[in-house]
């Protein structure tokens, strides 16, 4: 039997950071079996649906290294209604489903509770089809339904406890948990691998499987993504989207090697592994039960050793989105003429082991290629101190009577400006940098300077001056 696994977001929004967790682990579930991965775009409820977002997440799977083409489809979902309804037509006809048109006012006022499941009330009553007649599935009054999930084991569910749920609406439109199903089977999906959320409707859907006459598949329920308060993220609460953490500059390695840690870990004491070792190493059944804390500080940190891991060119190839303003990353505040890959060249190093996600690097440049820095002047009010204004005097005659121009002398040079009142080097250079970069804190000050150049790094040494006056 070849393992068929399916991914089915539904695009209803930006393509949420558990959605690619789950993602990675079919994905690597299938490579491991030798199986193949299905990609469908559940995309049945119209109202919520754009195609952008259906976009979005095919871009963000390619970023994460599920490209298009190396997998099967994206089907869509609602390409296969005439087949959900035809299911639906199955169960009615069968005996398996039935027509009920009680609305929740009538329920309420049978059973006295607002709370109730739905009583079986039309079970056999011999009701037919007709506008707004809901189907109903009749589930088995006697045992249990006991799913096979390689995370958890056998959840057993108690049939009697099962209420006779909605397939199909009043409208005829079959719910998600019936197009849901028809779908996988209609895919020979063998393992589904979806998110904890979605455990309560699994002894629906293998119940449905049954009553349609096809083997259920074998299940897995992930455990959900917290927050650090425990809370499951939520796009409205939390940095959830893919998206934006590839816009920032996170690394699509980092990311996903991160993503995978969650609830799982490779052996050793490593969590910073090549994908080569989780595609190998990876096992659905010790993914842990408990939820998965998303801490972005750690992922943060993850980042930034992957950047400092990158050769130097391809550091410089990475960063290119965000010096150049690419697609939905925001333009740097820069003209693309006063960008200077030279001087980006030399730099680039020093930000490589400073900065944490690659946008950092356009604050960390920007100096260089403006006509004149940007002040922050907060950091200005707290730099320009008694005393700037003549340290200024003295390092821009110092700088003035340089030979050479490079980051060595400009050091030296500098310290010896601040020796001559007793000051050490990190006072004395505080006010130059914050006038040549306009900030407080940066790249290494002399190497910026050297790759500035003089007469730039003099012109605002002595703007700097007249402001101070
Ligand atoms: N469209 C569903 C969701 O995004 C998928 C459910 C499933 O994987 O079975 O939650």
């Amino acid at each position: 039997m070849t393992v068929r696994v399916r991914f089915a977001p539904s695009p209803t929004g930006m393509f949420h950071v558990g959605g690619a967790r789950s993602a990675l682990q079919n994905w690597i579930y299938a490579k491991q079996q030798g199986g193949v991965f299905v990609l469908r775009i559940e995309d049945t409820d119209a109202a919520r649906n754009k195609p952008e977002w259906t976009e979005g997440i095919l871009s963000a799977l390619d970023w994460i290294g599920i490209s298009r083409g190396s997998y099967e489809g994206p089907y869509f979902q609602s390409a296969n209604a005439g087949e959900h309804r035809a299911a639906a037509a199955r169960l009615y006809e069968s005996g398996r489903a039935y027509y009920c048109d009680c609305t929740r006012e009538d329920l309420q006022a049978r059973t006295g509770s607002q709370y109730q499941g739905y009583d079986g009330y039309h079970r056999d009553r011999g009701l037919g089809p007709g506008p707004g007649n809901a189907l109903r599935f009749r589930t088995p009054d006697e045992g249990a339904t006991v799913v096979v999930d390689l995370i958890r084991g056998e959840p057993t569910f108690e049939n009697k406890l099962i209420e006779d749920f909605v397939i199909a609406r009043g409208d005829g439109s079959p719910v998600f948990l019936l197009a849901n199903v028809v779908d996988d089977m209609t895919m020979g999906i063998t393992h589904v691998i979806r998110a904890e959320e979605h455990l309560p409707n699994t002894p629906k859907q293998q119940l449905l499987w049954e009553a349609l006459g096809v083997k259920p598949p074998i299940w897995a329920h992930v455990p959900v993504v917290v927050n650090e308060k425990r809370q499951k993220l939520s796009k409205r609460r939390d940095k959830v989207a893919l998206e934006a953490y590839r816009d920032e500059g996170y690394l699509a390695g980092a990311m996903r090697n991160y993503l995978m840690l969650l609830g799982w870990a490779p052996s050793g004491d490593r969590e910073i592994v090549p994908w080569s070792v989780i595609e190998d190493e990876f096992r659905l059944d010790e993914v842990n039960l408990s939820s998965a804390f998303f801490d972005e500080k750690k992922l943060r940190a993850f980042n930034g050793e992957y950047i400092r891991a990158l050769p130097v060119a391809e550091f410089i190839d990475a960063c290119q989105p965000w010096l150049t303003g690419t697609g939905t990353i925001a333009p740097p505040p820069w003209q693309p003429e006063e960008f200077d890959a030279d001087a980006f060249a030399a730099v680039a190093p020093l930000a490589q082991t400073r900065i944490a996600v690659l946008s950092e690097i356009v604050p960390n440049v920007d100096f260089l290629f403006l006509a004149s820095p940007l002040i922050d002047e907060a950091a200005w009010t707290k730099t320009m101190k008694d005393g700037s204004a003549e340290l200024l005097d003295d390092a821009v005659a110092a700088f003035e009577a340089l030979e050479s121009w490079d980051a060595e002398s400009l050091k030296s040079t500098l310290e010896a400006v601040g020796a001559e009142r007793g000051l050490k080097l990190g006072k004395t250079q505080a006010p130059v940098r914050v006038a040549v970069t306009g900030r407080t804190v940066g790249l290494p000050l002399f190497e910026s300077l050297e790759v500035l150049g003089r007469e730039r790094t003099l012109t605002r040494m002595r703007a700097a001056r007249l402001r101070l006056v």
